[in-house]
């Protein structure tokens, strides 16, 4: 969203503008059924339909789509140069990294054995697999407690595992959460194994009791997450979480690069700050590239 935003702005500013782009614009929420905190949208809208018509906006602003994963940012001189991982290089004056992030990984025994064989980070994506059975959640923010509330349109049971006494999720979330029979919170709970057999058949739950195997046919993981910022680590130091230091207009201390969205130090992770990020990083490089001679 940062990133499709930016394009809009600076590419109306007159910028030739190329966004480089992995996979498909919005990956983050091309998976959400319904986003309902984006302004302009009393019903809601979902991710599949916002991020495709965000980038509709930004290619009819004039921005120009790159399929390429960046590997690197470097400094050439006055320009800063974007190598792809294909062999693709790209020169500009000013770099806005919105790469966002991904989602962490508990890092337990059978979380990577049994990954697309029970354990998965997509409710709506692998949900109708598990019709009528009983899935975990780890997790206790906004992602968590969204995802379990998808994932009761489709499971007869849901419970959520958090490792603290109270969610750190959104209100209107929780209050959801307490009003959906299917749904149980356990807290101070931690899932430390996940077991099974050619699938996933349960996780094993340390909590104040001792340890005990919970039996269920999934897990669905939303702990936080990484910021995909590792290519500018040579450019800027990054925080201690790996987020880029910013300035009020999205600058970092790179002169021409700018940050904006989730990858950025103090980022609201959210889609609408997302994409004022975006503008006003947009904005800023405007004027760097104008009040400089080249
Ligand atoms: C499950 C879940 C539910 C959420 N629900 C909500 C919600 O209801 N409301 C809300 O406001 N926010 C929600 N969020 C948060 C929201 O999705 C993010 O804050 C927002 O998407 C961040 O935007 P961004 O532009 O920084 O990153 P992203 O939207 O993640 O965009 C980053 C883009 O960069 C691309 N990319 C990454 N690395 C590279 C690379 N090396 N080379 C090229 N391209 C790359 C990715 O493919 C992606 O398209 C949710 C997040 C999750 C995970």
């Amino acid at each position: 969203m940062a990133g499709l935003t930016a394009g809009i702005y600076a590419a109306r500013h007159g910028l030739s503008t190329a966004i480089v782009e992995q996979m498909m614009a919005g990956a983050q929420i091309i998976n959400l059924e319904r986003i309902e905190n984006f302004p302009g949208f009393p019903q809601g809208i979902a991710g599949y339909e916002l991020g495709p018509a965000t980038q509709e906006q930004a290619m009819n602003a004039g921005v120009e789509m790159l399929m390429d994963t960046v590997a690197s940012v470097s400094s050439d001189g006055d320009h800063l140069r974007v190598a792809g991982e294909g062999g693709g290089s790209y020169l500009g004056k000013a770099v806005i990294m919105a790469a966002g992030s991904t989602l962490r990984t508990l890092g337990i025994p059978g979380e990577e054995e049994y990954l697309g064989r029970g354990v998965s980070h997509c409710a709506s994506c692998d949900g109708p697999l598990y019709m009528g059975q009983t899935v975990a959640v780890v997790g206790g923010g906004d992602s968590a407690a969204d995802e379990a509330l998808t994932l009761t349109e489709y499971t007869e049971r849901v419970i959520l595992f958090h490792r603290g006494d109270s969610l750190d999720a959104q209100q209107a979330l929780q209050d959801r959460l307490a009003g959906q029979p299917k749904v149980e919170v356990r807290y101070n709970a931690e899932v430390v194994e996940v077991v099974g057999e050619d699938t996933v058949t349960g996780v094993r739950v340390r909590s104040a009791d001792g340890e005990n195997v919970e039996p269920v046919g999934g897990l669905f993981v939303y702990v936080g997450l990484e910021p995909n910022s590792s290519a500018v680590s040579d450019l800027v130091t990054l925080d201690n979480a790996g987020h880029i230091p910013v300035g009020l207009s999205m600058e970092t201390p790179q002169p021409g690069l700018f940050a904006a969205g989730d990858i950025r130090q103090q980022s609201a992770a959210q889609l609408v700050a997302s994409a004022g990020d975006g503008a006003t990083a947009a904005i800023a490089a405007h004027r760097y590239i104008r009040s400089r001679d080249w």
